[in-house]
């Protein structure tokens, strides 16, 4: 037992205990790391969505809610429906997640339930203070949710958890984009996943520089489900996020960053639990090599080309429906599963480049080549 006064001396601290850090403390191995996280797994409940193969999805079976080898988007025009023989979209509880991570740990003091403060970092390392003690440690790898820049585009959203009083008419399709609602705000879309025909999750999410009132997004809510003639018989929970689609900045840059302070967020979609889950995989092996550095979440030319399709998205609005139902039509089931993973290959890149709407695509294009960012 030390005391306060005294400087508790750590190899690996693990700053933030959500996706990234308790995925990381779980694959280590050898080494000796502390995890600082304020809040309970159920306190931080929400939905998590990835695109996941069959072993994957029995990895994560005891935090899964619900699965789907069926997805549509839809717009005024029609729908896609892609029907995967390989991937299924998959939404987990990010709190059965994290408490499944918290059985893996090798021993339960590897958690502290404190937040991190004053956190000074130097050579990937360094000293803060947790629940009034202090601590030095040789590596810390920062979770903690990276600054919020104002102004910048975003994906932003409120989720219901619902009970139905009648069921929904096809529960095995997921809806990842329904367009045919209010665009003049911004490209806004309803998200909808049938855990069973009559419990949902659904939500209204805008992709725009400007957040909206919380009853906004509530009242699109509520209008999609009396426009398809659905009622709600109880709410079971309501989720809020705010999720950037630019680079963001981290807590603290003289620490290592991992997760979406390590930009693991995906630019264009705002998924990162697949990249976590890889990056977490490649950084403890190459801690148990000795290295302790993390790799890059992504490629340059993805980020080059995700910074390409959000011009186009922010700068051209009216084409926001069009440039994701365009992607869509353009690949199959299997590539857009790969191509939503960031795990696209040349001839997936180049259907998607063909199918975009060309001048819009091409400015952003030229426009991202002089920015240099
Ligand atoms: C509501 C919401 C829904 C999302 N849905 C999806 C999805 O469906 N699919 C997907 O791929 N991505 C989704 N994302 C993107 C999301 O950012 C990532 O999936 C994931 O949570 C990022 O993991 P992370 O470890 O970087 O951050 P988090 O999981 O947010 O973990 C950061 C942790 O740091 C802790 N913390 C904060 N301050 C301190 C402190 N001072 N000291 C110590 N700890 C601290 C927080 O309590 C938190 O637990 C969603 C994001 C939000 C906000």
């Amino acid at each position: 037992m030390s005391s306060p006064d005294e400087t508790i001396q750590l190899d690996i601290a693990i700053v933030g205990g959500g996706s990234a850090g308790m995925t990381l403390a779980t694959k280590l191995d050898g080494v000796s790391a502390t995890i600082f996280e304020p809040k309970t797994a159920t306190e931080r409940d929400c939905s998590w969505a990835l695109w996941a193969q069959a072993p994957q999805l029995k990895e994560l079976a005891p935090a899964i809610r619900g699965s789907w080898n069926q997805w549509r988007l839809i717009d005024h025009a029609g729908e896609i429906i892609h029907h995967s023989h390989d991937y299924y979209y998959a939404s987990l509880s990010s709190a059965k997640y994290l408490q499944h991570c918290e059985t893996l740990l090798k021993s339960p003091e590897m958690m502290v339930r404190a937040p991190v403060e004053n956190l000074l970092g130097e050579g990937g390392g360094g000293r803060f203070s947790a629940n009034g003690q202090s601590y030095n440690a040789k590596t810390i790898y920062d979770s903690r949710p990276p600054k919020s820049e104002p102004q910048t585009l975003c994906q932003h959203f409120i989720g219901w958890e619902i009970k139905l009083t009648s069921p929904i008419e096809n529960p095995h399709i997921a809806t990842l984009m329904d367009f045919r609602v209010d665009q003049s705000r911004g490209l806004h879309f309803i998200y909808v996943l049938p855990y069973s025909d009559r419990h949902l999750l659904i939500e209204s999410t805008m992709i725009s520089n400007q957040l909206e009132d919380k009853d906004w997004y509530r009242s699109a809510i509520k209008r999609w489900l009396s426009e398809h003639g659905l009622e709600v018989e109880s709410q079971l929970s309501e989720e809020y996020g705010v999720i950037p689609m630019a680079k963001v900045q981290p807590q603290n840059p003289d620490v290592n960053n991992i997760g979406a302070a390590g930009g693991a967020v995906r630019l264009s979609s705002g998924y990162a639990f697949s990249t976590i889950q890889a990056q977490m995989t490649m950084l403890a092996a190459s801690i148990a090599a000795g290295t302790r550095t993390p790799t890059k979440p992504f490629s340059k030319i993805l980020i080059f080309l995700d910074n390409v399709f959000n011009r186009a998205l922010n700068d051209q609005t009216d084409h926001g429906v069009s440039l994701f139902m365009a992607t869509a039509k353009a690949l199959n089931a299997e590539q857009f599963s790969r191509f939503m993973l960031g795990r696209a290959g040349l001839v997936e890149w180049v259907r998607v480049i063909l199918a975009m709407p060309k001048w819009p695509f091409i400015k952003s294009a030229l426009q991202q080549l002089l920015a240099h960012d």
